[in-house]
């Protein structure tokens, strides 16, 4: 669904994405592990069109989409969460997952003056999608409350359940497992399996917790100062020499 073709990213002259070749299968759950600073993140930014990149390509299934803006990849079914989730804290969980969906006819005013009856049919499908997803979620006991005030965990769901909202392709999740329980992570582990299996997602995940990349993912591609070190299932990754000494650094 996704290649990646030669990706730089420099800040300055510090290359944070330095030359990152890569595929994305459709329909897998694509684990990218690395180091701290191997520029995962940015590689996400910049595949996700938050970043422009330095030079290379970037390609979703055919297509040419390097340096597309989020919005127009978020039409094409390419959504991605951040390391640090991003709800409105003052507004209910319900009601994030409502604000998602783009195109309700409630934006044009055009709308508000004539098409009263179909905004309010429209709110009605909405709302029932949002329960459907934090039902899907074990989360709908908290529909009502802030999400500002969502433990990490159940702010990590409510990044999933956006994704949730509408008909993605692929949704790219920044560590969406750190500093989330125990419990809470097995939820979100069953979310996106789910998602996989039951409605076609295709995931890349990046995450620390080895225990959740080696159920969930395969294949698992290791980043290291830019650039791609290695790639294959969880298993044999772990004992890449190469991978190991990435990690316990040289
Ligand atoms: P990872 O997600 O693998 O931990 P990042 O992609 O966040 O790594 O960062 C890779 C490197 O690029 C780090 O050394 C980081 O400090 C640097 N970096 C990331 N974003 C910026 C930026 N906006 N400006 C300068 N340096 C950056
Ligand atoms: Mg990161």
């Amino acid at each position: 669904m996704i290649e990646v073709h030669d990706l730089h990213r420099h800040f300055g002259g510090f290359r944070a994405v330095d030359g990152a070749s890569l595929q994305i299968r459709t329909g897998s759950i694509t684990g990218l592990i690395g180091p701290n600073g191997a520029g995962k993140s940015t590689l996400f930014n910049v595949i996700a069109g938050v970043l422009p990149p330095t030079s290379g390509r970037v390609v979703m299934d055919g297509e040419d989409i390097t340096g597309l803006p989020p919005h127009e990849l978020f039409h094409k079914g390419l959504l991605r969460t951040f390391q640090m989730a991003h709800e409105f804290s003052s507004m209910s969980v319900r009601e994030n997952l409502m604000m998602v969906p783009p195109g309700q006819s409630g934006e044009s005013l055009w709308n508000t003056w004539f098409g009263r009856k179909r905004i309010a049919n429209e709110e009605r499908a909405l709302r029932a999608r949002a329960d459907e997803v934090l039902d899907f979620l074990t989360i709908s006991h908290v529909a009502e409350e802030k999400a500002g005030n969502l433990s990490g965990g159940q702010k990590k769901l409510l990044e999933l359940g956006r994704c949730m909202m509408v008909e993605a392709k692929i949704v790219f999740l920044d560590e969406v497992g750190a500093g989330v329980n125990r419990t809470l992570l097995g939820t979100i582990a069953d979310a996106i399996i789910r998602l996989n299996k039951e409605r076609g997602y295709t995931f890349c995940v990046i995450e620390h917790d080895m225990d959740f990349i080696g159920k969930l993912c395969d294949p698992v591609i290791v980043m290291a100062e830019g650039k791609v070190l290695a790639e294959g299932p969880a298993a044999h990754i772990m004992e890449n020499e190469a991978v190991i000494e990435a990690y316990l650094g040289r």
